[in-house]
């Protein structure tokens, strides 16, 4: 019989890779793992975690405004980049320190260093150039932001990566892209006082969501002193004389801008992985090609979260993880479910939604129902903040199915969570209707909007 160094190496020490590592290795399993940059991947080091905390910072102004029309006299205020970003670099560290930590006691052997393949069954440690064998290898490598190298000027450019560590906080900022990056990007910029600009090729941002959280959120921005250039592209970047960026659009001219932001999507990090050497097929936007149970082509090897072209989310990338655990470690043949997985832009307001949008449930059932609330939220009411909340269910006339849940307002994300269960558990109209409200909470319309806003049957409005 091979005998192999580990029963398992993973390369990529982001969700997917440390949590298939942790568990495996707290199963008694002999695992390695390998990691170029920091433990915690994209999510924990330059993603979701310092995001976050990013949308927290810039919030900070329409709370200190908001305090007024509640009795509050706030004094001046300042803001300090470097200080957030230290503070920020801190708690990464610790986070950092934690995903470290788990895998040291679940006694997995963690290796500082790129790894890449020899074969179906090897891998090289690129810093000691020591090759280590193992009987099943995971691929978890992540993605990266698409560079946009056709632009000219892309270089440049930045991407979120270089966001979270600007030496100085720009006075103006172009963001290009229409996605969930260009969106809460455009919002923290904002928020934190830097001129803001964003540019998206198509006719409304987040082209894959319901188009009333598109348009609402749009126009929320925009009343908050946002720019944004629809259908329209940057042509090319350069330096402007006096300092600064010149980015030419194709239809909206020449932007002086201090800084140029692209959020065009993340490519996954497969190139000089070695898989060649192991023949692992990639697709046609190089990523990993995977089975249901993430298993690659190769028997041997596997690969989870955004390296694979799924879903580019954490939790999904964690679920993956579990999933293959129970699969090869456990005896229990388990595939990742990808259907109905809840997900919020944080965006400000925030969008929370969960299942399919009215545009897909028209196109996909003979009838349906709609059921829309838009109302000021009661903090805005002493504030006098302008804003609404829009909340909308989809209903499948058929069976009373919920089967999209769309928010857009504060805390939008926290209710998506909470919604996901409840059309995961494929809970009726009916069964919103039988449950008793909170209140007062914004969350109450879900369950006493009685009647449909109006039908969509075969396609037409009725
Ligand atoms: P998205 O896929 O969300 O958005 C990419 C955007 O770039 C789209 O608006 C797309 O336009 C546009 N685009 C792509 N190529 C071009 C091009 N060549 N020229 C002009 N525009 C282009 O990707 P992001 O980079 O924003 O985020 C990556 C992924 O990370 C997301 O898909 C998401 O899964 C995950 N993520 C999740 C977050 C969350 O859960 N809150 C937060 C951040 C990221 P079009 O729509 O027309 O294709």
């Amino acid at each position: 019989m091979t005998t192999y160094d580990y029963d398992l190496f993973v390369i990529g020490g982001g969700s997917g890779g440390v949590r298939s590592a942790r568990v495996a290795a707290s199963l008694g399993k002999r695992v390695g793992i390998a990691e170029e940059y920091r433990y915690g991947g994209t999510c924990v080091i330059r993603g979701c975690v310092p995001k976050k905390l990013f949308v927290y910072a810039s919030q900070f102004p329409e709370h200190f405004e908001d305090a007024a029309g509640y009795g509050w006299t706030v004094g001046q205020s300042s803001f300090d980049w470097k200080k957030l970003i230290a503070a920020k670099d801190k708690e990464i560290e610790r986070l950092e320190g934690l995903y470290r930590k788990g895998l040291e006691n679940a006694k997995a052997d963690i290796f500082d260093s790129r790894a890449e393949l020899v074969d179906a069954h090897t891998v090289k440690l690129v810093k000691s150039g020591q090759t280590v064998t193992a009987e099943r290898i995971v691929i978890a490598v992540g993605g990266t932001p698409n560079p946009h190298v056709s632009l000219p000027g892309y270089e440049l450019t930045i991407s979120s990566n270089e966001a979270f560590h600007l030496e100085e906080l720009p006075k103006s900022i172009l963001i290009a892209g229409g996605g969930y990056i260009a969106v809460e990007f455009a919002n923290i910029f904002h928020g934190l006082g830097v001129d803001t600009t964003l540019i998206y090729r198509g006719k409304e941002i987040l082209s894959r969501f319901d188009n009333d959280m598109r348009h609402g959120l749009h126009e929320a921005m925009v009343a908050k002193g946002i720019k944004i250039l629809l259908t329209d592209v940057i042509a090319s970047v350069k330096k402007a004389d006096g300092g600064g960026l010149e980015a030419e659009t194709r239809h909206n001219g020449t932007l002086n801008v201090d800084t140029v932001m692209l959020a065009l999507g993340r490519d996954p990090n497969t190139q000089g992985l070695g898989l060649e050497n192991a023949g692992v097929a990639l697709n046609d936007k190089g990523a990993i090609i995977v089975d249901d149970y993430s298993r690659t082509n190769v028997p041997s090897i596997f690969a989870l979260g955004d390296v694979t072209d799924r879903v580019q989310l954490t939790p999904v990338a964690i679920h993956e993880a579990m999933c293959f655990i129970e699969t090869e470690f456990k005896n229990n043949p388990t595939k990742p479910d990808h259907h109905l997985i809840a997900t919020a832009v944080f965006s400000q307001p925030e969008i929370g939604t969960v299942g399919i949008s009215e545009e897909e449930a028209a196109a996909k059932y003979e009838e349906i129902e709609i059921y829309r609330a838009q109302f000021r939220p009661m903090k805005a009411t002493l504030s006098g903040r302008t804003e609404k909340t829009i909340m909308k269910l989809i209903v499948n006339a058929a069976d009373r199915k919920v089967v999209g849940a769309h928010i857009l307002g504060h805390e939008a994300g926290e209710m998506a969570q909470l919604l996901g269960i409840t059309l995961k558990a494929g809970c009726t109209k009916d069964d919103f209707d039988a449950t008793m409200a909170v209140h007062p909470t914004a969350a109450e319309e879900l369950v006493t909007m009685y009647s449909p806003s109006y039908r969509i049957r075969n396609g037409q409005r009725v």
